[in-house]
């Protein structure tokens, strides 16, 4: 008999999600807009704290309509995340600008202040700067926006990852001109897909509902000034965002449980780091990561390995997107001093860890025995 699959992060539902998609199926709201959507965007700015929200089709679609409304275009260029999911950057191609990658720095795996620096030395003029917080650790955020406003430049949060997640009491996503979320399958909650866009700038959120709705002017015949987007949120999928956020707290309790008991598990095992966490922050743990000493001769490949052995997910790091064959031509700017990169070694020595929040206390011990077996254990 096979032994049950392990998850590394799968969808949670509770079943109050089904009476908001009944109630647009009652009601015959089976539609990019309707009740659910304008309700969800409510209920995520009581949760975040943000001024104004579009619910949209994906997080993908609100990093792009992000830098539309900032009129990032060809000859642009934008400072990014170098180590990231590829859907931080594709956006800045969509639009003809060039990325530039903005190494990671060891003490957040986020966007290194440092290394933002010297990108301004070298590219005084980009148009945005747009930082992920990976795994949801915020980043180093007043650093960075120091740097952004010195140079009167706007930030971009990319809190796919980091729903939930707060800096200083505040959440991620609320801090920069623009935040999105993403309520992807694999997210802390989701939508099966869909993202939101938020903003204090009431205008801009109001031009992104424009443009992801076809961008059609007030006229009663079909008119069009702009080229707009199908990227509005449907009502059936805002009723399990609105099902799924009445549980946000507790998907983030759990995650940090799982965080702390890799933390406490591996404690005796010099070998083994979890990864950072930014003490001004209180991180949702999306997913629970490890490194492995340089020391070791144990490598991410081999851990991965055994847990599949037991069918039990796990994942590599993003890999950093200076590495990637779409992005060879772009530059990169790295922190350390030598020019090697952080974001390529947490990646050459790291791993996601299943941090689903169904997993048991028996799922646990089974994960965390065999990773203490990889290293004799
Ligand atoms: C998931 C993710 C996205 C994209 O969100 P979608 O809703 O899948 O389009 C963007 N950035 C990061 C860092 C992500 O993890």
């Amino acid at each position: 008999m096979g032994k049950k699959r392990i998850y590394l992060s799968s969808p949670t539902m509770h079943g109050r999600e089904q009476e908001f998609v009944q109630e647009a199926f009652d009601t015959n709201w089976i539609a990019p807009l309707g009740p659910n959507v304008t309700a969800f965007e409510q209920e995520m700015l009581a949760y975040t704290g943000a001024g104004y929200a579009t619910a949209l089709s994906a997080g993908t679609a609100a990093i792009h309509l992000a830098l539309k409304l900032l009129n990032i275009g060809p000859g642009d260029v934008v400072f990014v995340s170098d180590l990231t999911f590829s859907a931080t950057c594709n956006p800045i191609v969509y639009e003809g600008a060039t990325p530039v990658f903005i190494d990671a720095e060891p003490d957040t795996w986020n966007m290194s202040p440092l290394a933002l620096e010297k990108a301004f030395e070298k590219y005084p003029h980009p148009k945005a700067v747009l930082c992920a917080y990976l795994y949801g650790t915020p980043a180093q955020i007043n650093e960075i926006m120091t740097i952004c406003e010195k140079h009167h430049v706007p930030y971009i949060e990319d809190a796919a990852e980091s729903l939930g997640s707060t800096y200083m009491g505040r959440h991620t996503g609320t801090f920069g001109k623009f935040g999105i979320y993403s309520f992807n399958g694999n997210k802390i909650i989701t939508t099966s897909g869909g993202g939101m866009l938020v903003s204090d700038d009431e205008e801009a959120i109001k031009k992104a509902l424009f443009l992801a709705t076809q961008a059609r002017d007030p006229a009663r015949h079909y008119q069009h000034s702009q080229i707009g987007y199908n990227y509005r949120m449907s009502n059936v999928t805002a009723g399990i965002g609105r099902g799924q956020l009445l549980y946000m707290e507790e998907h983030k309790a759990r995650k940090q449980a799982i965080y702390r008991q890799y933390q406490e598990a591996f404690a005796d095992i010099p070998e083994i780091s979890m990864n950072p966490l930014n003490p001004d922050g209180d991180a949702n743990n999306w997913l629970s990561c490890m490194t492995i000493a340089k020391s070791s001769s144990m490598t991410p490949d081999e851990i991965m390995d055994a847990l599949d052995a037991e069918n039990i997910e796990s994942r590599p790091i993003w890999k950093p997107m200076h590495e990637q064959p779409v992005f060879a031509e772009c530059d990169f700017v790295p922190h350390n001093g030598d020019g090697s990169s952080v974001g390529s070694d947490i990646f050459a020595r790291g791993l996601c860890l299943p941090s689903d929040i169904k997993n048991t206390v028996e799922d646990m011990e089974r994960i965390i025995g065999i990773v203490r077996k990889c290293f004799g254990r």
